[in-house]
């Protein structure tokens, strides 16, 4: 996945479930999984930088999950 500001190739520098105990980010991490934690538990939240440093953060799920939660939030 590339950088969402400058482009640029980034990796993966944390991967965590949200109620994982200990780490630095902990509190990002878990801020970051209510996109869908709301939904399911079954979710993990990776920590990306690119090759200037830019940080951001993206979450997993199934494709079940993502499915069922475009359904239900359908009007
Ligand atoms: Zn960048």
């Amino acid at each position: 996945m590339n950088c969402t500001r400058c482009g640029k190739p980034s990796r993966v520098v944390d991967t965590r479930q949200p109620d994982a105990a200990g780490g630095v980010y902990n509190g990002r991490i878990r801020k970051a999984g209510e996109v869908a934690s709301w939904y399911t538990s079954d979710i993990v939240v990776r920590r990306r930088v690119c090759l200037d440093k830019h940080e951001w953060f993206t979450v997993e799920i199934t494709t079940e999950d993502v499915t069922s939660m475009v359904e239900e939030g359908k009007p």
